[in-house]
């Protein structure tokens, strides 16, 4: 089926509900929270009765900005008809046990296992706030300033500030067409670029601190560890961003971090020009994008071994479709 297809089916299923749920992926990023909480304005106006719910908590702080981001909550009604997934790759990151009654899955990762009864899936997308911004103009629903707020916040954020190969003139479209609908550039860039914590540049100065670089330089890997983030007290939205620093390195392809949890080591893989990262991210259980994965190597804790293991991936890697 055909993505206006999909879009019109899915605004009927919406009609025909009375109590809707918007869920987005555990430790939600800016599209995930941006993109549920973009439709809560929308289905308000329709007259719905709508919980936006993350099962994740606290909420990553720097994401308060967004309109109604304090209607988030991690629990879910008792009864409920429909839910809409967003930005969310498989099932397993929903973070909920049963299956809803209805489900409705939107998303833009290529790794998309189509776990809904409706499939919402443009992997050409730049962020999931982009299809639904498609899905809403197509079914020729107004974008108020508070949804548009939400739906520009997840593509800057998405999108690396307008710089991935994402970005075409789609996206600046869509972009123009929210500060038409009143979001305000500036206000969003000082929220998110303009309000870090001491915490996290103490542990960035630690984190460089173990950059090591590999692959005649063409990777390199960076470390975590729990002692880090005590000393600095950083938290883990503190981690968000480091390996994009890393891979800003001249002659960086594949940049990897690797940060150790409670539930084994998180790795967060990040390529710059032509190799597929997500291949590597799902070979361990995760997912993501061509140049944004990441997955959690449950009950592993050894960051030499998990290195060793990912350079040969990498090397691999970096010598397909370059
Ligand atoms: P990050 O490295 O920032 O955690 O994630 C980069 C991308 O990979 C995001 O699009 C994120 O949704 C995806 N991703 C990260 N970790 C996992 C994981 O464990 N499973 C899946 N399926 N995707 C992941
Ligand atoms: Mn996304």
């Amino acid at each position: 089926m055909n993505l206006n297809n999909l879009y019109e089916k899915a605004f009927e299923k919406i009609k025909e509900a009375n109590n809707i749920v918007l869920i987005s992926h555990i430790n939600p990023d800016g599209d995930a929270l941006g993109s549920s909480l973009s439709m809560y304005p929308i289905l308000k106006r329709m007259g719905k009765k709508v919980t936006v719910f993350n099962a994740t908590k606290p909420l990553p702080l720097y994401l308060d900005f967004l309109p109604n981001f304090n209607k988030v909550t991690d629990k879910l009604p008792k009864d409920y008809d429909l839910m809409i997934s967003f930005d969310c790759g498989s099932f397993d990151r929903l973070g909920i046990e049963e299956k809803p009654p209805f489900l409705i899955n939107i998303d833009h990762h290529i790794s998309n296992t189509e776990y809904g009864d409706i499939n919402i899936i443009d992997p050409k997308a730049a962020s999931t706030s982009q299809v639904v911004y498609n899905c809403c103009k197509h079914n020729g629903i107004e974008i108020d300033k508070d949804s548009a707020t939400c739906m520009y916040t997840a593509l800057v954020t998405d999108t690396g500030s307008f710089q991935y190969d994402s970005v075409d003139d789609k996206v600046f479209l869509m972009a123009a067409d929210m500060v038409k609908a009143g979001v305000e550039p500036a206000f969003v860039a000082k929220m998110l670029f303009q309000r870090d914590r001491l915490s996290r540049l103490r542990l960035l100065a630690k984190a460089y601190d173990t950059i090591e670089m590999c692959c005649d330089g063409e990777a390199a890997f960076v470390e975590i560890t729990k002692e880090m983030m005590e000393i600095t007290g950083a938290i883990k939205d503190d981690t968000d961003t480091i390996v994009n620093s890393v891979r800003a390195i001249a002659t960086v392809e594949i940049a990897c971090m690797l940060r150790e949890d409670d539930e084994g080591i998180k790795i967060s893989l990040r390529s710059k020009n032509y190799a597929d990262v997500s291949k590597i991210a799902q070979k361990y259980g995760g997912g993501g994008h061509i140049r944004a994965a990441g997955a959690t190597i449950k009950g592993e804790f050894d960051f030499e071994k998990v290195k060793n293991m990912l350079k040969e991936d990498i090397k691999k890697a970096l010598k397909e479709n370059r």
